[in-house]
């Protein structure tokens, strides 16, 4: 199937007011315009060069948010150009974008991303460190939290909808919670595999990048 099919497919299976992340890591800023003719106005990219590459070399009225993992020393490179972080995974990144930021004068709109897993390999924070950073947040001036933002271990769609489903009532529970900076808005859970389960979930944002462009090299 190809990109137009994809896509429709996508948003006829999806709750309207789901929205829908293309993320085009590793592909070409032609196939990023056929996205952008169909109506996509939010793109995903999970590393700073390339992200700064498709910023430069994709100049469109659209909205980029970054979903992989942020280095420290790369904040400088994407303040005042992404409309959502959303890997905010630890208080020393928390700081640096405070810091960064305020330095330029520019709200930063993050998401949290939780490890919902426990897994090793990923990032993310983990339940139990929610608190301190949030409590962090709210001595921050230049940083809020929009939301949750997850990526769950491989598994069985049994398995996905018990982490959808715990990622979900963290989400909600902390909605009751008034920190300053922190606003539970978004929930943004499902990739192109499993973003039904996500959104039976309560999820308010999917991330969806082969589903919409085919497979990456
Ligand atoms: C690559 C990526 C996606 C998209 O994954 P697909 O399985 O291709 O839909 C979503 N979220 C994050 C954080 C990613 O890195």
């Amino acid at each position: 199937m190809g990109i137009e099919e994809n896509i429709k497919k996508i948003l006829k299976d999806i709750p309207e007011e789901v929205k829908v992340i293309a993320v085009s890591k590793t592909k070409p800023i032609e196939d990023m315009n056929k996205v952008y003719d169909l109506g996509l106005r939010d793109f995903g990219e999970n590393k700073v060069q390339e992200f700064l590459y498709k910023f430069e070399n994709f100049k469109k009225d659209v909205k980029w948010h970054l979903i992989g993992h942020l280095q420290t020393n790369k904040v400088k490179y994407i303040v005042g150009k992404v409309e959502l972080i959303q890997s905010l995974d630890s208080i020393k990144l928390l700081k640096e974008i405070e810091k960064v930021y305020s330095n330029h004068n520019v709200i930063a709109n993050t998401l949290l991303q939780i490890n919902i897993g426990r897994e090793q390999q990923k990032y993310g924070v983990l339940e139990e460190d929610i608190k301190s950073i949030l409590e962090y947040v709210e001595k921050c001036n230049f940083v809020k939290i929009k939301g949750i933002m997850v990526i769950i271990p491989k598994g069985t769609e049994a398995e996905n909808s018990l982490y959808f489903k715990k990622t979900h009532d963290i989400w909600s529970n902390l909605k009751f919670k008034k920190y300053k900076n922190v606003t539970m808005e978004i929930l943004s859970m499902g990739m192109s595999n499993d973003y039904h389960e996500a959104i039976k979930n309560g999820s308010n944002m999917i991330r969806v990048g082969t589903g919409i462009f085919g497979k990456r090299n």
